[in-house]
């Protein structure tokens, strides 16, 4: 479990208060992400434009910027044409929906 920063404090000896959870939900891997598209891609695994099979996941996700919130997508892209497929994180389950709304 790779750790982004340590807390200077190791303990709040006083305060009971439940604190916003500052950590993102975010839990994205490109290996687990890769091993999903893989359980369900069926079929020939071409790339639609240029007909060539080298695939590199996104190491982060990407978000495309709706009215009320951002959707968390996930992109596969061509390494020959760079034709992008892209999967919604959440109906994936690369991460946990907000709100309930994927
Ligand atoms: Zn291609």
């Amino acid at each position: 479990m790779p750790a982004a920063s340590k807390n200077p404090s190791p303990s709040s000896s006083s305060g009971s208060a439940p604190r916003p959870d500052a950590t993102p939900a975010y839990t994205y891997s490109p290996e687990a992400a890769q091993a999903w598209i893989q359980a369900h891609w069926h079929g020939g695994k071409a790339c639609p434009l240029c007909a060539a099979n080298h695939w590199s996941i996104s190491p982060e996700l990407l978000a495309i910027p709706m009215a009320r919130q951002s959707v968390p997508l996930a992109a596969m892209t061509c390494l020959d044409c760079g034709y992008m497929m892209l999967f919604n994180a959440v109906v994936a389950g690369f991460v946990p929906a907000k709100d309930g709304t994927p």
